[in-house]
């Protein structure tokens, strides 16, 4: 095998992990994988195992010393370097992407691929920016300095809906602040994230600085958060495997950073720019196939332009094009695996029964792949399973609201507090709901947009802890106070407090 980017249109067979350097071959079981918008197999690989695990985080702990004693401006040119091989080989990522997520071309060649690369840049460029309080005589007999060290080995676990984007996010400040990392990328979707390691390798970063395994859940993920080897786990999947994680994290106390899932509330007031509303709300619930923890999940509309907000959301839904993700025209491809979709129509199934009406969609096509249908479902109940859970689906619940108390309630009314967004033109609401909106990012007028400047991360059952911007590239940083004795008495005034000096 001479790299992961050959053989893209054919079933290519890869090395379950990259480790210290190189690809090499996994001893745990054989593994496919499916493009799910026809299920042929797109790569076949062996799974990693708990003793690949070990190896890889040798690997990190050997290239810690090197990596977080370089200068920043040498992290800085090899990440930089990165994303240009990154910037050379878009059209292969954007791919290789495709065919193992079913996201649609235009997605992943306008947002996932893209947004990667600036990412990358963002954090070339914050690698050489490390804040701290100034060194100072705040006792006047010592001189305080603070020290920003690398927090040492990361583990980070990854799910399958960005792969190239969340392992962006998650390995690239690590890289900026001197840590090295093992990744293990959901079982579903490891090649791009197998590709960006080759490329990191090609823009110098020394081997063992980032390494790859690609395996289970439950096996790998669970060892690899447990490790006694590393130093900080970062994860990026759902809520309730966030918790596994952390509490196998537990095991050693390691630090965890956790990005979970997410039921973003979408509040149209009745001022609101009624079309600029309902276009965003098919946006913002369909990007990715509605596979985006932010995505708009919960319309909350004032009751009088509720009828109209419902009939222009199904308009606008009857537009849009289900079909094969290669395809420049399509607009939403097939969900992740055929287990997901029969998990996303079941829930949809159920609504009625649980009061709500399905307005539009509902109705699993009959394809070979794994497709579902723009869905949207009025009047649901606030007890529902369709209003209370992550679907994970092209599915949008809308219920009306009674007046600015009322929404910004049924906003609130969820374990989540990842995303939301109001839509309104009083300047005086839209700045109450981003102060009372529970949630890690509140848009006005808009819903999704990210930019590598500005934090991403929830609050609740979404998790802590930041992705993207300096707030992140802090995650990765350990705060050191270095206090210097600035008297040069070996009496220090201080020591009276303990015990008097008798001459
Ligand atoms: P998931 O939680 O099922 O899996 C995520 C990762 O965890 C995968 O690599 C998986 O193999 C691994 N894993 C599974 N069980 C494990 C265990 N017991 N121990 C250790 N690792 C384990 O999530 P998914 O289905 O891949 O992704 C969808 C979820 O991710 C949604 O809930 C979505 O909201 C969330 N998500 C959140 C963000 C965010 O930034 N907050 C971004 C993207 C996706």
């Amino acid at each position: 095998m001479v790299g992961y980017l050959d053989a893209m249109t054919a079933t290519m067979s890869v090395a379950g992990s990259w480790v210290n350097g190189g690809a090499r071959s996994t001893t745990g079981r054989p593994h496919a994988v499916v493009n799910p918008a026809n299920q042929e197999t797109v790569a076949e690989l062996t799974l990693a195992t708990p003793a690949d695990v070990d190896g890889a985080v040798a690997a990190a702990r050997r290239a810690l010393p090197q990596w977080a004693g370089a200068t920043p401006a040498e992290r800085s040119a090899v990440l930089a370097r990165l994303a240009e091989l990154v910037e050379q080989r878009a059209p292969e990522l954007v791919t290789e992407e495709v065919r193992q997520t079913g996201k649609p071309l235009r997605l992943a060649e306008e947002f996932d691929v893209p947004g990667s690369i600036d990412n990358i840049r963002f954090f070339a460029g914050a690698a050489r920016r490390l804040q701290g309080q100034a060194t100072a005589e705040y006792s006047a007999d010592h001189t305080s300095s603070i020290r920003r060290e690398a927090i040492g080995v990361v583990a980070t676990i990854t799910p399958w809906n960005y792969p190239l984007q969340m392992a962006v996010w998650k390995v690239m400040p690590a890289l900026a602040a001197g840590c090295t990392v093992v990744i293990k990328p959901s079982e579903l979707t490891p090649l791009t994230t197998l590709t960006l390691a080759l490329l990191a390798a090609e823009a110098g970063l020394p081997d063992g600085a980032l390494n790859v395994v690609t395996g289970l859940g439950a096996e790998v993920g669970t060892v690899l958060a447990a490790h006694p080897g590393v130093d900080l786990v970062t994860f990026t999947g759902s809520t309730a495997v966030g918790r596994k994680v952390m509490a196998a994290a537990a095991t050693h106390g390691h630090r965890t950073q956790l990005e979970l899932g997410g039921k973003a509330p979408f509040v149209v007031f009745d001022d609101a720019d009624l079309d600029a509303a309902i276009h965003g709300a098919v946006a913002a619930a369909l990007i990715n196939s509605g596979q985006d923890c932010t995505a708009a999940t919960r319309a909350i509309v004032a009751r009088d332009v509720y009828h109209d907000f419902v009939a222009g959301v199904a308009d606008v839904m009857s537009t849009v094009v289900i079909g094969d993700p290669m395809d420049p025209d399509t607009d939403i491809g097939p969900l992740i695996s055929l287990a997901h979709r029969d998990k996303v129509a079941g829930i949809v199934a159920r609504a009625p029964g649980e009061g709500a009406r399905v307005v539009i969609g509902g109705r699993t096509p009959d394809l070979a792949g794994a497709f579902y249908p723009p869905t949207l479902l009025a009047d649901v109940d606030e007890r529902s399973q369709a209003y209370r859970d992550e679907i994970f689906g092209p599915v949008l619940t809308v219920r009306p609201h009674d007046g600015d108390d009322d929404a910004l309630r049924q906003a609130n009314d969820t374990d989540y507090g990842l995303a939301a967004s109001a839509w309104t033109r009083d300047v005086y609401r839209a700045q109450r709901a981003s102060r009372e909106i529970s949630a890690g990012c509140v848009w006005i007028n808009d819903h999704i947009p990210i930019i590598s400047e500005m934090p991403h991360g929830g609050v609740g059952a979404s998790g802590f802890g930041k992705d993207m911007s300096d707030y992140s590239f802090e995650e990765y940083l350990t705060v050191k106070h270095v206090m210097s004795d600035i008297t040069g008495f070996a009496e220090k005034p201080w020591h009276r407090t303990v015990f008097a000096y008798r001459t």
